[in-house]
């Protein structure tokens, strides 16, 4: 069974600690691993680390400070497959989509590796005579993120090149579920060669969270998890003066109108709503078809969602793997229980699955709730597994209506044809990342990800100009040089 260690100051740590969480690999029911519960100390000795390393490493000039993250998307390249190994066995998804999950990760250290010239600042020159205003950007100091299971390489990836490529120094909490992942990336951020301090990681889940939002030399806190404890998350480190941001849950619907293409829209909603088994913060898990729509849509998702493969994420052919956890399998089956008690039927039914050969497996096979009920607690509620709830109404303004009036507003989509519903749909609907003929609208690592309502606490998002806005704060300098100065040069 691996270790699961922490990496504080440039060296590996056995956390003194009497708890454990059994890291399970969800397709074969195998204990991989244990992840240690941190304690205060452990975010002590980090938060230490990261501060003392915060005053050389702010004055190590930015094109320096990229010098690793390039060496470190090298190491990520070459060390592809083992990391997705790691993720495919610890979070359920298959190989496939944990190789796209680093891809994303990659990316970000590619946009990040631009700081000389993203983090720049302003200047005016005589806003009066003689006198001259500028604006530079300075990092906060220690920062940390506090990430969830579902993306166990990419979502730390949303923000620790962007923090010390802006002079940070910076520590992550990944999920107690999937922490092995994160254990191959640090001994690849160790070869890359940042300081030590630097960059630091503690495993662990309440305490070790607690310990961050409190501790009085974390500036910043970015978070991504379900939306109550990103609420939770908001208010506990902004109360302590902390600059924070939150992502949390989601309910992403997706309109279906009659002039799409249905053999497209059936397709990649089927992938949307089923791939990583529905466990994606942009997954579409509700779809509402318009007018005629409807029969065709209906036929299509329910064949694809009878015909998908499901089993171990690793096996040849498998196109949606495991989720998370046993417990995760039954909160899944109960509501979709809940949504027949509410009145949907259940025409492709993934409750009591499964696998042959992997009969401890947390495996639900796609499920359509078809007539869900508006205003059904089953709607209101994120489920996070590969469940599809279906409505019908008769106009595209009925369907942006319902869009609205969920809590959540993380995506939504539209497949049309028509460049005229495209607009008014992007226009009125209330969600940050819209897809429009697509059905997992992740903004590339040069846009935000731009969670709406319950979806996100906080203003600046995560990725591209939004992380460097929210890794710095602003100087504004005001200078006057008198002529009389001046003139004898
Ligand atoms: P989670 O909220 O259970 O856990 C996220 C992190 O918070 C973990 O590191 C965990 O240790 C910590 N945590 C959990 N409970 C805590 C508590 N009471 N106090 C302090 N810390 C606590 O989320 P999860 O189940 O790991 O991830 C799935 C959720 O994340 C889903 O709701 C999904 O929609 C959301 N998500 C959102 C985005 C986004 O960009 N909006 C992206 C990925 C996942």
């Amino acid at each position: 069974m691996q270790k699961v260690l922490n990496y504080i100051n440039g060296q590996w740590v056995e956390p003194d600690v009497a708890e454990y969480v059994e890291v399970i690999n969800p397709a074969t029911g195998e204990v991989r691993a244990r992840t240690p519960l941190g304690r205060l100390s452990d975010v002590e000795a980090a938060a230490q680390a990261a501060a003392a390393a915060f005053p050389a490493w702010r004055r190590t000039p930015v094109q320096e400070r990229i010098q690793p993250l390039f060496r470190l998307r090298d190491l990520l390249k070459a060390n592809m497959a083992e990391i997705s190994r790691a993720i495919t066995d610890e979070s359920g998804k298959t190989f496939e989509e944990a190789k796209a999950e680093m891809v994303r990760a990659i990316e970000n250290v590619e946009v990040a590796c631009g700081m000389p010239m993203l983090m720049k600042g302003e200047i005016s020159e005589d806003i009066a005579a003689g006198i001259d205003e500028m604006m530079m950007r300075q990092p906060l100091g220690v920062v940390a993120t506090i990430a969830p299971f579902n993306f166990p390489g990419m979502i730390p990836f949303w923000y620790l090149p962007y923090a010390v490529a802006t002079g940070n120094t910076y520590i992550v909490k990944p999920s107690e579920k999937v922490p092995t992942a994160m254990q191959i990336i640090f001994r690849l951020i160790e070869q890359a060669g940042f300081p030590p301090g630097v960059l630091n990681m503690v495993n662990g889940a309440k305490e070790a969270v607690d310990g961050l939002l409190d501790h009085p030399a974390v500036r910043g806190i970015t978070f991504v998890g379900s939306s109550n404890v990103a609420k939770y998350v908001y208010s506990r480190a902004a109360a302590n003066g902390k600059r924070v941001q939150a992502q949390g849950g989601a309910k992403n619907p997706v309109i279906v109108m009659p002039d799409a293409d249905m053999e497209m829209a059936v397709k990649i909603i089927a992938d949307s709503a089923f791939g990583c088994a529905g466990q994606r913060c942009l997954a579409v898990s509700w779809a509402v078809t318009v007018g005629e729509a409807r029969n065709e849509f209906c036929e299509g998702i329910c064949e694809a969602a009878a015909t998908r493969k499901v089993g171990y994420g690793m096996d040849e052919g498998v196109q949606m793997g495991a989720v998370i956890s046993q417990q995760s399998k039954a909160r899944i089956e109960h509501l979709i229980g809940l949504g027949a008690a509410e009145g949907a039927s259940v025409p492709v039914d993934g409750r009591g699955t499964v696998i042959p050969g992997y009969e401890k497996g947390s495996f639900v096979r796609p499920t359509i709730l078809m007539d869900m009920k508006p205003e059904s607690e089953v709607w209101k509620t994120e489920i996070f597994g590969p469940v599809l709830g279906i409505m019908h109404v008769q106009t595209i303004d009925e369907a942006i209506a319902l869009a609205n009036q969920q809590a959540y507003g993380n995506q939504a989509s539209l497949f049309t044809s028509s460049g005229a519903a495209a607009r008014k749909f992007r226009y009125e609907v209330e969600a940050g990342n819209i897809g429009i003929n697509i059905g997992v609208a992740a903004p590339m690592a040069f846009y935000p990800f731009s969670g709406w309502k319950d979806s996100f606490y906080g203003d600046l998002h995560a990725q591209g100009m939004d992380a460097v806005e929210f890794f710095t704060q602003k100087k504004v300098i005001v200078e006057r040089w008198p002529k009389e100065w001046t003139r004898k040069f």
